[in-house]
């Protein structure tokens, strides 16, 4: 299903004109109305009756096939057959968890290590992006005896209590524990003087400095992933967090796993310019099992001892089996389809067919992208427009292509689809991107 956008902006169902959706639509709105309540929001003016995915592909209840552009989720496609199988195999055998011996749990574990940069030789497993964060910060904390954390400006790491105190992009005050920099928009050089600047504040105050942490593409503010022949940015912001005597988390819960292009981690395209870039701790989440629940705290054998020694992790539920099995059908099919390289390609080409699109059409503004993650800047007479952005989004919508907003004014799409996305998709999204583009000029 399409991923969830946690911006306000966002292309959300407005339940003031249910009367208007059509009778089915409306009778199953109102149903979820009554049991699942107002706090889990609907995606598109038109929601989505969705039954099936194959692939790339969503179909509706009447059979209508639309294109999945938005969710980062399926990394290799919707109902991948290996995945299923997967699945299946290991259900049928049972479940177990981290506090048996599991050796399928311990090839993947060892499988996932290899992709990690040197030091990193630890896995902690948590169900759900938001626990890996959670997990991440105690371990912080524990290491540094401080409480302070630093985020981008429209970050979002979670929806636990903890998690959702440092995500100002859910629009509600951040603790007072706090600080939040700017992300980096520009070359991202201001980022290491700004993070020092805010580890220096908190340490000035009860709580101290205990962690920066960042979603390696800063997604949610808006995709800004640096570009590989320009020095990597996050180098110094690394080395400022360590001069402050804090820790550096890599959130990689959207960036993991190939989306990027040029390695499994969101941060990896930037190694291209120097030394291999290493954070005190990685969380990966969403895209690790293709949508079944499983995420994890990857980060250095001293801060697990040193954390081991003073409190502990008892979670059974968050490292069973059957998602393992998922997870190490993803890494497989990755390797074996290509999929980094895909995403390279497709990432390319996608983005070559969108600066040929804005010879044409002013609204398309600044593209950014790092393979398979994409964000086009929406324009009007050369301002930055969230109404034509969302007015976009539900154009394509109706138009069968479904696609995210990012950012904090809402106003950039985002495409982030699985990495299997192919030729004759991007043509899809082109093409729809183009008649949607006309469609809505009028607005
Ligand atoms: N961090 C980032 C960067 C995310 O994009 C998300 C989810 N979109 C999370 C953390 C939280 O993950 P989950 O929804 O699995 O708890």
């Amino acid at each position: 299903m399409p991923g969830p956008n946690t911006n306000s902006q966002a292309a959300f169902f407005d339940n003031a004109t249910v009367d208007e959706l059509p009778e089915t639509t409306r009778q199953l709105v109102e149903r979820r109305n009554r049991s699942l309540g107002s706090a889990s929001r609907l995606l598109y003016a038109a929601p989505l009756d969705v039954v099936r995915g194959s692939g790339t592909r969503l179909y509706d209840a009447d059979g209508i096939e639309f294109l999945d552009a938005g969710d980062n989720v399926p990394t290799v496609g919707h109902g991948h057959p290996r995945v299923v199988d997967a699945i299946a195999t290991r259900a049928a055998r049972g479940t177990s968890n981290v506090h048996y011996l599991d050796r399928d749990m311990l090839d993947y574990t060892e499988n996932l290590l290899g992709t990690m940069p040197r030091g990193l030789a630890n896995v902690l497993y948590a169900a759900s992006g938001s626990e890996a964060n959670d997990l991440a910060v105690r371990i912080a904390r524990n290491a540094t005896g401080s409480r302070g954390v630093i985020v981008t400006r429209n970050a979002y790491h979670g929806a636990t209590a903890e998690t959702a105190a440092f995500s100002p992009s859910l629009g509600s005050d951040v603790a007072p524990w706090v600080r939040i920099v700017d992300a980096p928009t520009g070359d991202g050089s201001a980022l290491a003087t700004e993070v020092a600047s805010a580890a220096a504040e908190l340490a000035d105050t009860e709580f101290g400095f205990a962690a920066f942490i960042a979603d390696s593409v800063f997604a949610s503010d808006g995709i800004f992933p640096g570009a590989p022949d320009e020095p990597n940015f996050l180098t110094a912001v690394l080395e400022a967090v360590h001069a402050a005597g804090g820790l550096y988390i890599a959130d990689e819960v959207q960036s993991g796993f190939g989306r990027v292009g040029t390695g499994l981690l969101g941060f990896s395209h930037l190694d291209a310019a120097g030394d291999p870039f290493v954070p005190d701790i990685v969380t990966l989440g969403e895209s690790i099992a293709n949508g079944l629940p499983l995420a994890a705290v990857i980060t250095r054998r001293d801060l697990v001892d040193d954390f081991a020694r003073r409190d502990h992790y008892v979670a059974p539920n968050s490292s069973n089996s059957v998602s393992m099995a998922a997870a190490q059908a993803v890494l497989d099919i990755v390797r074996d389809e290509n999929l980094v390289e895909n995403s390279v390609a497709i990432g390319a080409y996608l983005a070559a067919g969108l600066a040929m699109l804005a010879e044409f059409h002013d609204a398309i503004g600044q593209v950014r992208h790092t393979g398979l993650l994409v964000g086009v800047d929406i324009m009007r007479n050369g301002a930055p427009d969230d109404a034509l952005a969302l007015a976009l989004v539900t154009e394509l919508r109706n138009r069968r292509v479904l696609v995210g907003m990012c950012g904090p004014l809402g106003v950039t799409l985002t495409v982030r689809p699985a990495l299997t996305f192919s030729a004759a998709d991007a043509d899809l999204l082109l093409t729809e991107l183009d008649s949607a583009l006309r469609a809505t000029r009028a607005i």
